[in-house]
């Protein structure tokens, strides 16, 4: 996704500079007029859990890119209720989230949050994390090692592309370290299953109680999957090993949860034609514009963002495949 240059960011606000003169230009035109300023009306969630099965709900992240007017909220959410409290998995893309999410957690369980996972460092399910105590958050080293690196470059494009959304958001970090077993809360006993490829770290969950497989973004569903930070051939083998765990359902990281493994199908099989065509085109000769107007499988007409992650696919695989395959200047010249 093209971006607009950095604009400096108030986090009081979440808005730019020029954003904060705009609206006080428009405050002081207030003054005078009797306009109604639709920008005053306070921004918020409006969670929907869907039940998966007693105990267990998922709420669905919209089919879309980050905007300004799903605030962000793209990626699917789970929540489990136990004996412990409510068990949470991702945090969402926003302070205001966070604090609506575990609103709707003690509400739906009737009881405080005991534990929060995070299944991967990306922004759609991090950001949420300043609603909840940091010893209740775990997530694997790798993925902390990538908050670390990268959060407060997340953050600002989070800021960039959902705006108000975001106001007070700031990075925060998962203060309880988890390198795989499994947990027990009361009733519950939840599997934590670290992977790879669609990141550096994946985490996936599986609560034994309900036979439910939460996979985080290694599954996308009727949404195509997003690979700024993806390693096809981990990837791969994840999904691979994620389809051979008997399970009731699967949670995917975005798309309808289902009982059926078609998520982990079309993932691979999206992977797989996509990382095909790119690397047949760059074969071929084809520059990055000619690679990016290739026509995509018919198929994958249903599926949404198709094009919008294609495009962005190639434009951070192709000088991977230069760097790979074609020889260095700086290293001719010597
Ligand atoms: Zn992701």
């Amino acid at each position: 996704m093209l971006s607009s240059p950095v604009a400096k960011r108030d986090r009081t606000t979440g808005l730019s500079r020029r954003q904060a003169m705009t609206a006080l230009s428009a405050t002081l035109a207030s003054c005078w007029l009797p306009a109604f300023d639709a920008r005053a009306l306070p921004l918020s969630y409006s969670l929907k859990p869907e039940k998966l099965t007693d105990g267990v709900w998922m709420i669905p992240g919209a089919q879309e890119a980050i905007t300004q007017s799903n605030g962000g909220a793209i990626a699917n959410i789970t929540i489990l209720d136990t004996k412990a409290g409510a068990v949470i998995v991702d945090t969402g893309p926003s302070l205001r989230f966070g604090s609506a999410l575990s609103a709707l957690a003690t509400e739906l369980t009737g009881k405080p949050v005991a534990r929060v996972y995070i299944t991967h460092f990306h922004p759609d399910h991090v950001f949420g994390n300043q609603a909840f105590e940091a010893g209740t958050i775990a997530t694997t080293p790798a993925v902390v090692k990538g908050l670390e690196a990268l959060g407060e470059a997340f953050a600002d494009s989070m800021y960039r592309s959902a705006g108000d959304w975001m106001r007070g958001t700031e990075l925060k970090l998962p203060g309880k370290i988890i390198e795989g077993g499994v947990e027990d809360f009361g009733d519950r006993r939840i599997r934590c299953l670290p992977m790879r490829g669609h990141t550096d770290s994946d985490l996936v969950l599986f609560d034994e109680k309900s036979g439910i497989l939460i996979a985080g973004d290694l599954v996308f569903l009727d949404r195509a999957p997003t690979t700024p930070h993806a390693d096809f051939e981990r990837w791969r083998i994840s999904l691979a090993n994620l389809g051979g765990i008997p399970c009731s359902r699967i949670v995917p990281g975005h798309g309808p949860s289902e009982d059926t493994d078609r998520g982990i199908r079309q993932t691979r099989d999206w992977l797989e034609a996509v990382y095909a065509m790119i690397s047949d085109a760059f074969e071929k000769g084809l520059d990055v514009s000619e690679a990016v107007a290739l026509e995509l499988p018919s198929w994958t007409n249903k599926i949404a963002l198709a094009r919008y992650e294609y495009e962005r696919t190639v434009m951070h695989l192709y000088p991977k495949l230069e760097a790979g395959k074609l020889p260095r200047v700086d290293a001719q010249s010597r």
